[in-house]
């Protein structure tokens, strides 16, 4: 445990002593501004660090678990067994936040750990590479830099647990390379999160959250909402709320504003651009490829079957798509791959659980976006096509920890162990079973 300590102790200090190169790094890389990496990328690691600091001796205890009257004089428990060799897998969105959060887990469940982050986010990628392991003891913990190929590479490896973040796609390539090795992993995937929005709203309200869910980063971000679903009623009052929402946070010219980040590559910025072809432009719609800039940009008319409502979208373009209600609201998510986020905007509690029970997905907010992410207690993980596995405080120990069930018994006692053993006989094997047996519960006899 004091070993576990001294290295999360040690990520805090590079977190404290190394703030302005980290928010600098992400300036660089996203056009991040210091405000939002503060907020996430040190705020919620740190938040980790000490959420496990103020619990690691908790969370390492073993477990004592309930026993069964043939086994009373027995210690029953789960030990809290670490992995072995963890390698985390990052994206480029939140360099410092998907790879951070979980080596919290990692390194408070001790593991030895290899992180691989992103190389699109370069000055992130740099800063973790050169200066983070000057912090950490080296014979647990390394960096891996480089891309698809130093990343297949790596992955020839047996690993004891994998856990990636990142595109389906290469979510899929992981997992196959995981098979060869039965190692076990996580996959924290993309999809398209949506977002209903019901006529009866406080229309400002909803729509300066999902302004500010949709922008924050520029819009890369896993959790952002990333299509709108309404009727054709409640999208004509929305629209010129998103309108006053966009001028009153960025002003009239979102490029000039720096609380707006950037594509985080050509390729990238050239993706998101070819999407505003779908449906037509109503608000925004800018670009400026010298500084891989997209407006806050949103879209109606658009269809089904084209590209924005095929992809996730992973930028500033928030598609809206209409339809007749609720009910052709919940039928349309339901149609789609589970995402990794659901979003629900309505003053009436009944709309918002009604979209909660009726659909599936990694996590959920009622009437706001992304804010469940902020929440150290909270789980973040996918389901289906968006992932699997949890992390986060408590998850992420859980994630890297191998649960092991153990029972100690005494040498002694042979009397009480000799019902099981040959020549079998009816009246053991009822002594066996009056001791070993559960029953159900009845309500009745509590009365
Ligand atoms: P990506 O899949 O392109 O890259 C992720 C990591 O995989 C990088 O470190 C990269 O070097 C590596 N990689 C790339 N190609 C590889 C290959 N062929 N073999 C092995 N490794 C390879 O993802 P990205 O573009 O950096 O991130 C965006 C995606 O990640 C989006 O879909 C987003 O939704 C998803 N994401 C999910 C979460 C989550 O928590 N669920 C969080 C952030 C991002």
């Amino acid at each position: 445990m004091e070993y576990r300590r001294t290295q999360l102790e040690a990520l805090s200090r590079f977190m404290e002593e190394k703030k302005c190169e980290i928010l600098q790094a992400l300036n660089a890389d996203l056009r991040r501004p210091a405000f939002e990496g503060e907020l996430d990328e040190i705020g919620l690691v740190m938040n980790e660090v000490n959420t496990a600091l103020n619990n690691l001796e908790y969370w390492m205890a073993d477990e004592h678990v309930n026993k069964n009257l043939a086994m009373t004089f027995d210690s029953a428990f789960i030990r809290k067994d670490p992995y072995g060799v963890v390698l985390i897998i990052s994206p480029f969105n939140y360099p410092f936040y998907l790879t951070l959060v979980p080596l919290v887990g990692a390194i408070a469940a001790g593991n030895c750990v290899i992180v691989k982050p992103s190389e699109l986010s370069r000055c992130s990628e740099k800063l973790m590479a050169e200066v983070l392991p000057k912090y950490f003891d080296p014979d647990t913990f390394a960096v891996v830099t480089g891309g698809h190929e130093t990343t297949t590479k790596l992955l020839e490896n047996k690993f004891d647990y994998i856990e990636y973040a990142g595109s389906n796609t290469v979510g899929k390539m992981v997992m196959t390379a995981a098979a060869k090795h039965l190692t076990p992993l996580t996959l924290e995937l993309g999809g398209k999160n949506p977002c209903y929005v019901d006529s009866c709203c406080d229309f400002q309200n909803a729509a300066n959250r999902i302004v500010w869910g949709k922008s924050y980063n520029a819009g890369q971000a896993c959790t952002a909402p990333d299509y709108v679903i309404c009727t054709a009623d409640t999208q004509d009052r929305l629209i010129p709320c998103l309108r006053q929402a966009i001028r009153c946070f960025y002003g009239c010219n979102p490029q000039e504003s720096p609380d707006f980040g950037r594509m985080i590559n050509d390729e990238h910025f050239r993706r998101v651009r070819a999407l505003l072809d779908c449906g037509q432009v109503a608000i925004g719609g800018e670009t400026d490829e010298s500084d891989r800039y997209i407006a806050p940009t949103v879209l109606v008319n658009v269809k089904e079957w084209e590209p924005i409502m095929q992809q996730e979208v992973f930028g500033p373009v928030l598609p809206i798509f209409t339809v007749a209600g609720l009910d052709e609201a919940i039928q349309y998510i339901n149609s789609k791959d589970r995402p990794l986020a659901a979003y629900a905007f309505s003053c009436d509690h009944q709309v918002v659980n009604r979209v909660l029970a009726c659909t599936s997905s990694g996590g959920f907010c009622g009437n706001d976006c992304l804010m469940q992410a902020f929440l150290v207690s909270l789980p973040h993980g996918g389901i289906g096509c968006s992932g699997f596995g949890k992390i986060n405080g408590r998850f992420s120990f859980d994630t890297f920890t191998h649960q092991r069930g153990c029972l100690t018994r005494c040498m002694g006692l042979e009397a009480l162990n000799s019902v099981r053993y040959p020549p079998y006989t009816e009246r053991k094997l009822q002594m066996l079973k009056f001791g070993t047996d559960v029953r159900r519960w009845n309500p009745c006899t509590l009365l």
